[in-house]
């Protein structure tokens, strides 16, 4: 059995479809500071393994959206910039080339602002979220209604659409959360009744576990289970892997995604790509499907990056130099030849649930850490620091803010 959805307009964050019949989404943020981009990377890395469809990542000053610039060609899920109080930080971080931004129309009030936001995001073919917050709603609107009531929070969402609408822009799903419960199920009923755009729902700042869990349960629960709800973000003061695990348990227990076994990643090979990644990654797909292996594997487009973007993964391989570099919770343990690669993810992954973890890092050939810092370190000579042309992006996310 399943639950009717309501239907909506369909909208694109990167490669994920949002509405009209797309499987709902799961959403995460994360807690890294966005400039620093190794750090940051490897948590997006462990959310997409842990069910994320889409990462949000914070946007406040411009060394962030320089962060951006690298991030986004190297993350294997679309990156949503959250703007806070400054438009000139959406500005920069469609610059940066995020694949969708998220706007508190109680942060960012100038007409203008919100509509020069909007005409970039339109020639730039990106959506935006209108993420209204009712502890952060505009105070004239908050004023008119006596506080962050439900039809309070819809007239907020509304009165952006009408500013997007100035500029011919309506690329846009819509959120409208409170940590109240029932104000936040009575708002998205609203909100459903009056636009065809997706809905991204969430109960905001639900708090550490298990209250958290249970307040945004209710909250999302509730609304899929009559069909609105389009992608969703649970909203919690704990590790955002539990955010990501939890959105996606919701759905499936709901019928509404389908029930994940082996928990498989890859890059989506940027510059540095040694190897065509997605055929090595669909390869391994179905070789270790097959032998349904509790686990989760990465396979990455070079060694440069692949270990350490990857490092919360249990077992690894990334490519460099004509060779596998097969890792274990991001330590190198050993180098194949690169036509072996699926073969020795496969044997390794068997030895990892028969043998653990442990036992496999005790296990490391002594010389791969060496051989994969020389082929690491060639590569960065052959390929050079900026394969991404990050540096063109940055250079103009400055000019932007001069
Ligand atoms: Fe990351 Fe390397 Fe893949 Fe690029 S090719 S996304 S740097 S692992």
């Amino acid at each position: 059995m399943s639950f009717p959805r309501r239907a909506t307009r369909q909208i694109s964050v990167g490669d994920v479809a949002v509405g009209g019949g797309a499987p709902v989404s799961v959403q995460s943020m994360t807690t890294t500071k966005t400039a620093d981009v190794e750090r940051t990377l490897a948590q997006i890395y462990a959310l997409a393994a842990a069910g994320a469809d889409i990462v949000r990542c914070t946007c406040n000053e411009e060394p962030a959206a320089e962060g951006l610039a690298q991030i986004v060609p190297r993350s294997p899920v679309p990156i949503i910039a959250d703007i806070h109080f400054q438009y000139r930080l959406a500005l920069a971080a469609m610059e940066a080339g995020v694949q969708g931004l998220r706007l508190n129309p109680g942060n960012i009030r100038k007409p203008e602002h919100v509509k020069a936001v909007a005409s970039e995001a339109r020639d730039r073919g990106l959506p935006i979220r209108v993420g209204v917050n009712a502890g952060s709603l505009d105070p004239d609107i908050a004023e008119r209604h006596g506080g962050a009531t439900p039809e309070a929070l819809v007239d907020s969402a509304l009165r952006e659409l009408d500013y997007f609408a100035e500029v011919d822009f309506a690329d846009v799903k819509i959120s409208v959360k409170s940590s109240d419960v029932p104000t936040m199920i009575a708002a998205y009923r609203l909100l459903a009744d009056r636009v065809d755009h997706p809905l991204h729902l969430g109960v905001t700042e639900a708090g550490p576990l298990p209250g958290g869990l249970v307040k945004s349960t209710a909250g999302i629960g509730t609304l899929l289970a009559e069909g609105i709800g389009d992608t969703i973000r649970y909203s919690l003061t704990a590790d955002p892997v539990e955010e990501a695990k939890a959105g996606r348990l919701l759905l499936e227990a709901l019928g509404l995604r389908e029930r994940r076994g082996l928990d498989l990643i890859a890059c989506p090979s940027c510059g540095r790509a040694e190897v065509d990644v997605i055929k090595v990654a669909s390869e391994a797909q179905e070789a270790l499907a097959a032998r349904e292996l509790p686990l989760q594997v990465a396979v990455m487009g070079c060694v440069v990056n692949g270990p350490g973007e990857a490092r919360g993964a249990d077992l690894g391989i990334a490519a460099g130099r004509g060779r596998g570099h097969l890792f274990v919770r991001g330590q190198v343990v050993r180098v194949v030849p690169e036509d072996e690669m699926v073969d020795a993810l496969v044997e390794e992954a068997e030895r990892i649930v028969a043998e653990g973890v442990e036992a496999r890092l005790a296990a490391a050939d002594e010389e791969a850490a060496a051989a994969a810092a020389a082929d690491r370190d060639e590569l960065l000579e052959v390929q050079g620091a900026d394969v991404n042309e990050a540096e063109v992006h940055i250079s103009r996310i400055r000019e932007l803010a001069d």
